[in-house]
This record gives C-alpha cells, sequence and structure tokens, in this order.
C-alpha cells in the first residue's frame, strides 16, 4: 500500500502525462509560450515505439509521423525505422530541454479547488519482454503534484488484448514479437492478420522458423496490412513457404500443440508448436479516465471530448493523441492525424496558436490504412 508523500514541489500550469511523440509535441508548443509543466512518463521517451519489433518500419511517411515541424530523415529517403524514430524522440528531447520526468507513471487525478492534485509514483523497470505498460511499484510513496490543467497523451497500447483460451499463459506463448531469431530453426504458431501478425510471419519465416499463420478471416484484411507486405506473404503462402489457416480460431493451447476450429465449419484441428505467438491487438487502460472522472461511450470506451478544444467532461482535464480513441480495433487514429490535437489543445490553454504547423486536412482518419 503506498503512502502520500510531503509534497513541496512548486504548483505548475499543467501536467502532460506520456510521453509519445504527442506528448513531446504538446510539450514543446506548450514550453515555447511559457506554460509551466511537469511531464510524467510511466516508461521511457516514446515507450510505445520501445515495444515495436526491432527494426520495424513505419508505414507513414517521415513529415507525417515527424513531430513539431522538425524534420525527420533518414539516409535511404525512406520509410523510418523504430531506432531512427526513438533516436529522432531523443534528439527532440534535448533540443528544446525538455525536462521529461521517465519510469513515473500518474496514478491518480483529483480535482481540488478549481486545480488537480495529481498523483505519482515510480514505475518498476521493465525488463524487455513485460507487457507494455510497466507495473507501479505499489510500495512507494506518492507524490501529489499540483497542476492548473491536466492533459492525457497516453496512448491505447496499455496491455495486449488477451482472447481467454485455457493454456494462453503457457510459458511458450507471448502476446509479443520482438525479434525473429529466436524462433530460428523452430516452429512458431502466429494468431492473427493483421499487420503485426504478417510482419512477424514473414521475418520468422526469413529467420529460418517454420511459420503457420491462423487468422479468423477468410482473406487477409488488405487495409491492415502494409502495401508492400500483402504481395510477399501472399507468395509465400502460396508457394508453401508459410502455412496459412484461413477461418481459423485458437480455442485452447494443449500439450500437444495448438487447437484451432473452424470458424464456419466447426471442425478441430491440433497442430504442434514450439512457440505461439498471439498478435490479437491491445487494450487500452481506463484507470487515468476513471480517475479523472472522464465519461467514455462506445464499444471502444472512448472518452467523450469536445472536438474545438479536447477537453474532456472533466473540465481542465484534456485527451490528445491515439489515447482519444479508447481500445481501437481497426487502427484510425494514429501519429499523423493526431497532430490537430497539439493545436487544439494550445489554442485553449494559451489562446494562441503552436509555432508549427500541425493541421493538415488531407490526414482524414477515413484516409489512413488500418493497422
Ligand atoms: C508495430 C507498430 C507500427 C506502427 N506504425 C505506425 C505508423 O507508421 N504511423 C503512425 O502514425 N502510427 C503507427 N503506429 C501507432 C503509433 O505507435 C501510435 O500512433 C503512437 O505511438 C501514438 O502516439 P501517442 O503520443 O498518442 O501515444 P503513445 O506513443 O502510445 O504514448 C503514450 C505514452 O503514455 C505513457 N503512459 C500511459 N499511461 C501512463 C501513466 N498512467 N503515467 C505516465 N505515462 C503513461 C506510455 O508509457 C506511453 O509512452 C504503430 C504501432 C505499432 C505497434
Amino acid at each position: 500500500m503506498s503512502t502520500r508523500a510531503e509534497n513541496h514541489s512548486p504548483p505548475v500550469d499543467v501536467a502532460i502525462v506520456g510521453a509519445g511523440p504527442i506528448g513531446l509535441e504538446l510539450a514543446i508548443a506548450l514550453r515555447h509560450h511559457g506554460v509551466s509543466l511537469r511531464h510524467f512518463e510511466a516508461g521511457s521517451i516514446g515507450r510505445t515505439i520501445v515495444g515495436y519489433p526491432r527494426e520495424t518500419r513505419f508505414f507513414s511517411s517521415p513529415e507525417r509521423i515527424a513531430i513539431a515541424g522538425i524534420p525527420l530523415s533518414n539516409p535511404r529517403q525512406e520509410k523510418t525505422t523504430r531506432e531512427e524514430y526513438l533516436a529522432y524522440l531523443r534528439s527532440l528531447v534535448a533540443a528544446f530541454s525538455l525536462e521529461v520526468e521517465t519510469q513515473r507513471t500518474v496514478v491518480s487525478i483529483e480535482p481540488r479547488d478549481g486545480r488537480f492534485v495529481v498523483g505519482v509514483a515510480p514505475s518498476i523497470a521493465p525488463p524487455p519482454e513485460s507487457p507494455p505498460l510497466p507495473p507501479v511499484d505499489r510500495g512507494a510513496p506518492i507524490e501529489e503534484v499540483d497542476a492548473g490543467r491536466v492533459i492525457l497523451a497516453i496512448g491505447d497500447m496499455h496491455d495486449a488484448h488477451a482472447i481467454g483460451i485455457p493454456g494462453e499463459d503457457a510459458p511458450h506463448v507471448s502476446h509479443f514479437f520482438h525479434e525473429p531469431h529466436a524462433y530460428c530453426g523452430r516452429s512458431v504458431l502466429i494468431v492473427g492478420g493483421k499487420n503485426s501478425a504478417v510482419e512477424a510471419a514473414l521475418r520468422c519465416h526469413r529467420a529460418g522458423a517454420r511459420v503457420h499463420l491462423s487468422y479468423r478471416g477468410a482473406e487477409l484484411p488488405e487495409r491492415s496490412v502494409k502495401a508492400w507486405l500483402l504481395p510477399d506473404i501472399r507468395n509465400q503462402i502460396r508457394s508453401g513457404g508459410i502455412a496459412f489457416s484461413p477461418e481459423t480460431i485458437p480455442v485452447a493451447i494443449e500439450a500437444e500443440g495448438v487447437r484451432l476450429r473452424g470458424v464456419t465449419t466447426g471442425e478441430e484441428s491440433v497442430h504442434p508448436a514450439d512457440f505461439v505467438l498471439l498478435l490479437t491487438g491491445y487494450d487500452q487502460s481506463p484507470a487515468l479516465f476513471r480517475a479523472a472522472g472522464i465519461d467514455v461511450e462506445g464499444p471502444l470506451a472512448r472518452p467523450v471530448l469536445d472536438p474545438e478544444t479536447m477537453e474532456s467532461t472533466t473540465p481542465g482535464v484534456f485527451v490528445a493523441g491515439t489515447a482519444v480513441a479508447g481500445s481501437q480495433r481497426s487502427h484510425r487514429v494514429f501519429i499523423e492525424n493526431s497532430h490537430p490535437h497539439v493545436a487544439r489543445i494550445v489554442r485553449a490553454i494559451t489562446g494562441r496558436e503552436p509555432p508549427f504547423t500541425t493541421d493538415d486536412t488531407s490526414l482524414a482518419a477515413r484516409d489512413l490504412p488500418e493497422s
């Protein structure tokens, strides 16, 4: 049980929660206008991107994921990799002297006298294979920070989406794919058909694994797979390089293998596998929305927001970035169409424009691929 630490830190205008790309862009704009800040990040800077498999290439063009108008380039003039983007984010933090408090999780937000008391606890350093959001050190004292406004740029990928079948927690089963070499010479059954699953299947295959892909749909969903991967995976399936079981779902992971059931036929078959990767998406944690008393709506539990300002139903608490989308399944809110959130919040708080362009009407959500 945590205790409350004595608070000697001065009050600030704004507390930003989350140092992903959008939290960083907000910090740059608000500091430019002289807003005093505390900025908390449960993990490391860009923690969601840290969780991508190594050497993943973004599907977005570099200019669309660039932050605060600072160019993002690479020697190939191609899509940015995970490693390049993390280096870019680190450079921005250094160049703008952003004071991000990493490994610090916001655990409570309480309105008090027209301001907020933001409770902050240390996170426990995550081992590489841990779930995306690091656990909080429950024994450590909670610091109480006095902030006039709070911005939640907390993202939407806080934990793996569990499918709830027997054997899901077996040691050879994971919801996370980090890199393909570990599967060399072994059999791996991958569940999923969107980009993460397709990319993992191709990379494991090329690293010398025997790959079997199980997907509930009859066809891989074109809008959810990077355009350059689709012909590749189709060729591998056609030539037998990767085994594909369309219209199947896993119903149990047993000692003998993964039990798949035909979605339309109901027939079951067991497939031996040394490793099982359940790449079935992520869930957003509702904890902070609840803590702040923010109303959510719909099956994805999206926060209810004023679209002009991004202010939530708790006045003074704003939401930005993919956090606005709830637990999105077919991804429609990304970095590239979240930049306008920054402008709306900066306008609402300071009455001024950010010192860079964020609005790009060509980036309507409907035009973007799902992921
Ligand atoms: C493999 C992969 C490829 C992708 N490719 C693209 C792409 O090409 N283009 C694109 O636009 N998007 C892409 N995405 C999605 C992209 O990662 C998100 O759009 C982006 O990270 C959202 O930025 P954000 O700042 O809104 O949130 P995030 O980057 O998710 O940042 C939120 C931060 O908040 C922190 N946080 C959460 N809760 C707390 C708390 N209580 N206290 C303190 N900190 C907290 C988290 O640790 C995290 O660092 C991809 C995702 C994956 C998995």
